[in-house]
């Protein structure tokens, strides 16, 4: 089978390919399109519809995540990206996150990621995947991107920048959100 992806992330088409080996992974950038949902789902199902439009008929899939800390009342969410301002800076959205945090004791975060489906039928649905863990109080770790060198995952005493790619696809918000689609692939007889 084929599954058109909206992204244009060649990390993310490769750990697709992992978990869905049996799909032929088909990316399609659904450039110009605004995430616009306060949630993560409503924007997977924006880059899903906008890419399913010009694949009638197949399988399109479109994934969006962030990062929600419990005592920034779920910030960054939705703007995991953009949380320091635009464009999107790595180091200075880790440096704000760790300054939003001095002094604070309840560290408890999660990464989510949502994913939207659209079958051949046209027929939406969304599977979320998710991850808990504790911001650390400095980074750690040169593996991964984003936050990874800040968040330790429950049950691991190193950061997601301390893991191996597969250590952290078994475990990570994406790679749940990924074994989700697969089940849903395999209940509708596409495995
Ligand atoms: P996206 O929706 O997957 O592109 O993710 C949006 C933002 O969330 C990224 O730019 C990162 O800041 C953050 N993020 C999402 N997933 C991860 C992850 O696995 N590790 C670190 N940061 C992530």
């Amino acid at each position: 089978m084929k599954m058109f992806v909206a992204t244009h992330n060649a990390h993310k088409i490769r750990e697709i390919s992992q978990i869905l080996p049996f799909a032929q992974i088909v990316p399609d950038d659904p450039k110009g399109v605004e995430e616009t949902a306060p949630d993560f789902a409503g924007n997977a199902l924006i880059k899903v519809r906008a890419i399913a439009s010009r694949h009638r008929g197949e399988w399109c899939m479109a994934d969006d995540s962030g990062l929600e800390v419990a005592a920034l009342g779920g910030e960054p969410g939705v703007r995991s990206a953009r949380y320091a301002g635009e464009p999107s800076d790595t180091a200075a959205n880790n440096a704000l996150l760790l300054r939003n945090l001095d002094g604070v004791q309840n560290r408890r975060a999660n990464f989510t990621c949502a994913v939207a489906l659209v079958a051949p039928d046209g027929s939406e649905r969304v599977v979320h995947g998710r991850c808990f863990g504790a911001i650390a109080l400095a980074p750690s770790g040169n593996a991964g991107f984003g936050y990874d060198p800040l968040f330790v995952p429950d049950g691991y005493g190193k950061s997601f920048a301390d893991l191996t790619a597969d250590e952290k696809n078994k475990i990570s918000h994406r790679g749940r959100a990924l074994m989700e689609v697969r089940k849903v692939l395999e209940n509708g007889g596409m495995v």
